[in-house]
C-alpha cells in the first residue's frame, strides 16, 4: 500500500477518458426525459440498517460487500451500494407518495461494494438507474425495459442479451425456495463450498453459481415457473409478449435470480458476450414488498440500473476533442494575446493562449500537437494595424484579418 495509489478498487477518471462519460451522462439525461422521468440524487451514505432491511441480511452485498463505519456520533452508516434504498426512504421521508399516485424517477452516481476488484468490478463504480413507482402492472415492467434499451440504441450498443425471468409473489417465491432447499439438500456433499453455505443463508442463488460442481445440479433443479399462480403467470406473459410486440428480443432464463431480496415478479438482465467473467451490464426487476417494508404505504415499483463502467467497455469508440477550437499565439504581444482569447470566449468559442512564454513556433507547434485546428497569431506589428493573423494547423495556409472582423473570420477558419 502506497499513499500514492488510489485505494484498492477505486479509479481515476482522467480528462480523456471523460469525453466517453459525460456521453454516457448526457444520453442518460436526454432519454430518462423523453420518458417522462425525472431525475433525484439522494446522499452517498445511509444508514447501514436501511440496506439490511431492504436489500436483504443474507445477500452478498449486506454480508460482505458492504463499506461501514461508525461515525463521530456512533452511528453505523455505509456508503451506498446501490440507489434503490435510498430513492425509497426519501420518496417516504419527503411524503412524495401523498403527492402523487405514480412517480418515474431515475439516478446516476457512484456506489461502493467491497468485492474483489477485477475487470468490470470495482469498489467504488458507478450507476445509472430508473423506478417507477405506483404501477402493479407489467405496463411499467415494459416500460422500464423499454427505457434501458432506449438508452443502449442511443449508445449504439447492440451486441447483449436481455434476459428475463419471474419469481411470483413473495409467497410463491417461499414455497418455490423451500422445493430447491429440499432438491439440493440431497446432494449437498456435491456441491461446491459456496452454494452449501447459500443454501441455508440464500438458497435461491445457488441457481447463479458458475461452478462446476454445480451445473448438474442446477439443471436439474426445479423452475420457478411450476411455483406459479395464474396471475404471476399472466404477468410475466404480458412483460414477454409486449416486449417482442415492440421488436425487443428477449431470452428467458429459468435460473435468473439477481442478488438482491427484494424482488418481486419480473427480474432482467442485461448480458454482453463482450465483458467476459462479469457479463452483466445491468439488470433490474419489480419489488412491490419494498416500499410497504419500510413501512410506507402498499406501492408497487419496478426498476432497473446500469453499471456505468461495464457501459463504456461497450461503447464504441469516438473520436477525442481537441481541448480548444482556437490557440491565439502571441509573437510579441502576449496581453494583446490574452484581449483576443477573451474575446473569443465571450463569443462561446473554446480558445487558449500560451503560459510558458513560449516563442511563436514552440506555441505554434503545442497547438498542432494538441490537434487544435486554427491559431489566432497575434503580433506586434499587425496589433499595431488593428490586425491579427489566421493560421490554419493543417496546411500552413494563414491571412491577416482586421480584429474588428475577427469573429466571422474564425467562423470560416473553423469550417475548413
Ligand atoms: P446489481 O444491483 O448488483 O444488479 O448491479 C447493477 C449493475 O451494476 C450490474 O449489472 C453491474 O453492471 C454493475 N455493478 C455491480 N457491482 C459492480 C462492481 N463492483 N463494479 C462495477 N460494476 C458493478
Amino acid at each position: 500500500m502506497s499513499d500514492l495509489q488510489a485505494v484498492r478498487g477505486m479509479h481515476d477518471i482522467l480528462p480523456e477518458e471523460l469525453p466517453r462519460w459525460r456521453r454516457l451522462e448526457e444520453v442518460f439525461r436526454t432519454i430518462s426525459a423523453r420518458f417522462g422521468y425525472e431525475e433525484i440524487r439522494t446522499p452517498l451514505v445511509e444508514y447501514a440498517h436501511l440496506y439490511v432491511r431492504s436489500v436483504g441480511p443474507d445477500t452478498d452485498i449486506v454480508h460482505k460487500e458492504m463499506y461501514l463505519f461508525t461515525d463521530r456520533g456512533g452511528e453505523q452508516i455505509a456508503l451506498r451500494p446501490e440507489f434503490t434504498a435510498g430513492v425509497v426512504r426519501a420518496l417516504l421521508q419527503h411524503g412524495l407518495l401523498h403527492r402523487r399516485s405514480l412517480w418515474r424517477l431515475w439516478y446516476y452516481g457512484p456506489a461502493f461494494r467491497y468485492e474483489r476488484p477485477q475487470k468490470g468490478r470495482y469498489r467504488q463504480f458507478h450507476q445509472y438507474g430508473a423506478e417507477c413507482f405506483g404501477s402493479p402492472y407489467p405496463e411499467s415492467d415494459v416500460e422500464i425495459i423499454q427505457l434501458a434499451v432506449a438508452i443502449l440504441k442511443e449508445l449504439g450498443i447492440t451486441t447483449y442479451e436481455l434476459q428475463l425471468n419471474t419469481l411470483g409473489t413473495p409467497v410463491e417465491r417461499r414455497r418455490y425456495q423451500q422445493e430447491l432447499v429440499a432438491f439440493f439438500r440431497e446432494v449437498r456433499s456435491q456441491l461446491s463450498a459456496e452454494s452449501q453455505q447459500r443454501l441455508e443463508r440464500n438458497p435461491l442463488r445457488i441457481l447463479d453459481s458458475k461452478h462446476p460442481a454445480d451445473q448438474p445440479f442446477i439443471e436439474r433443479a426445479p423452475q420457478i415457473w411450476d411455483s406459479l399462480g395464474r396471475e404471476s403467470r399472466e404477468h410475466f406473459q404480458y412483460v414477454y409478449t409486449s416486449l417482442r410486440a415492440v421488436g425487443i428480443p428477449v431470452q428467458v432464463n429459468p435460473r435468473l435470480v439477481r442478488g438482491l431480496d427484494y424482488y418481486t415478479h419480473t427480474v432482467f438482465e442485461f448480458i454482453s458476450p463482450q465483458l467476459g467473467a462479469q457479463n452483466a451490464f445491468g439488470g433490474g426487476g419489480r419489488y412491490d414488498g419494498l416500499v410497504e417494508s419500510f413501512g410506507g404505504p402498499p406501492v408497487p415499483a419496478v426498476g432497473f440500473a446500469f453499471g456505468v463502467e461495464r457501459l463504456l467497455l461497450l461503447l464504441p469508440e469516438q473520436p477525442g476533442q481537441p481541448v480548444a477550437q482556437l490557440y491565439v499565439a502571441s509573437a510579441g504581444a502576449p496581453e494583446a494575446a490574452y484581449q483576443v482569447a477573451m474575446h473569443l470566449r465571450a463569443a462561446g468559442y473554446r480558445a487558449v493562449c500560451d503560459l510558458q512564454r513560449r516563442s511563436l513556433k514552440a506555441q505554434l507547434r503545442e497547438a498542432d500537437r494538441l490537434g487544435i485546428p486554427v491559431a489566432v497569431i497575434v503580433g506586434e506589428a499587425e496589433w499595431q494595424r488593428g490586425n491579427v493573423l489566421l493560421r490554419l494547423l493543417s496546411n500552413g495556409v494563414q491571412w491577416e484579418c482586421p480584429f474588428q472582423d475577427l469573429l466571422p473570420h474564425v467562423r470560416q477558419a473553423l469550417v475548413h
